[in-house]
């Protein structure tokens, strides 16, 4: 299988200006998002996920910035845009979906205009009646019952509305969803129905997920990859199993190991500590090793670079791959 990079993220820095400085949730972070994949994106909460997601998208509000990188999507570097054009490809292209879709969705709107001011927004030429019924075949095909098509957003539950946002993104006929914990509001039944949906949907469609959550156990069972993002960097990425049974870098394996049901070696199980720098003033060299059990003098000194350490892809960033003499073991103890 050959993979088609749809979106690349290169060198991305975002920061937020406060009063206490810049803060930097997202820092010179590059990683490709290949064609029809559902890449997870995981990291303890503060790391800069919803960031780069935002990012993404260039809706970074003040007091946020985006200070320099390139977003590279269908062939066009989002960066050069104009802001007009940039909200045809938020229109068009790319649809993110978010926790909580009362945000996103008009209260004062019926789900059916909203359906229907999608879909014609996308065939201006489709009658009115013709987009109504195409938006009654997609709340059927999400399993949602014709008659409350006219219900108003707050009628519906939140698994409800989920579906909805999905079957906006679907109306738009994009390319990338962007999901930023799609089922964090949701009971577990409704969390596993929303996420067959999506698994179904990316098929159906090709679809390319970008599935932003901290639920390690969702990743697990719908990523095809899984990027870990740790203090606004990746600090590993790397296809599913290889990411839960061969975890490279220190942060991911006390954060993807803590899930129950992995067949990994306990040893290499530990319990972290502590909790993610003030990215203010995050912490020299690589910015785990205040927390990281392996840490030598050389990862406070250094930053380590972001490398394929197995040459199929299986990117990390820690000095314990490199050729450094200093450089840290990985004897799991
Ligand atoms: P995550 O989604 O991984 O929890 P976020 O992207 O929300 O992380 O936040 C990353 C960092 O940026 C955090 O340190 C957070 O405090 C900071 N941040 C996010 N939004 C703002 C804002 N509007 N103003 C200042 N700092 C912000
Ligand atoms: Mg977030």
């Amino acid at each position: 299988m050959t993979l088609e990079t749809l979106y690349s993220i290169r060198n991305l820095t975002v920061e937020y200006d406060t009063r206490l400085g810049g803060v930097r949730a997202v820092d010179d972070l590059t990683l490709d998002i290949y064609k029809g994949e559902i890449l997870g994106l995981v990291g303890e909460s503060g790391c800069g996920k919803s960031t780069l997601g935002k990012g993404m998208m260039r809706t970074i509000t003040t007091p946020g910035h985006i200070v320099g990188g390139e977003l590279w999507f269908e062939g066009v570097d989002l960066m050069t845009l104009s802001e007009r054009e940039m909200s045809d490809i938020r229109g068009n292209r790319i649809g993110m979906v978010f926790q909580d879709p009362m945000t996103s969705l008009n209260p004062l709107m019926r789900i059916s205009d909203h359906l229907i001011e999608a879909i014609r927004t996308h065939y201006p030429r489709m009658s009115e009646g013709a987009a109504r019924a195409r938006a009654v075949d997609m709340v059927k095909d999400l399993g949602i019952r014709e008659e409350r098509i006219d219900d108003y957003p707050h009628q519906f539950s939140g698994g409800m509305r989920q579906r909805i946002m999905i079957a906006l993104v679907l109306a738009l006929n994009a390319a990338l969803i962007i999901a930023d914990e799609p089922t964090t509001a949701l009971d577990v039944i409704v969390e596993a129905q929303f996420l067959d949906l999506l698994r179904s949907l990316r098929e159906e469609f090709e679809l390319t997920i970008l599935l932003i959550t901290h639920n390690i156990g969702v990743v697990a069972e719908l990523a095809d990859r899984v990027a870990v993002m740790y203090a606004g960097k990746a600090a590993e990425v790397a296809p599913v199993e290889a990411a839960f049974i061969e975890t490279k870098h220190p942060y991911s394996r006390g954060l993807l190991r803590s899930v129950p049901n992995i067949d990994v070696d306990d040893q290499d199980l530990y319990k972290m500590t502590g909790a993610p720098p003030n990215l203010i003033a995050p912490p020299s060299g690589c910015r785990f090793h205040p927390r990281c059990p392996r840490a030598v003098e050389l990862c406070s000194e250094a930053e380590p670079p972001l490398l394929d350490v197995t040459g199929a892809g299986h990117l990390a960033s820690c000095w314990i791959y490199s050729d450094r003499p200093n450089r840290p073991t990985d004897d799991a103890t």
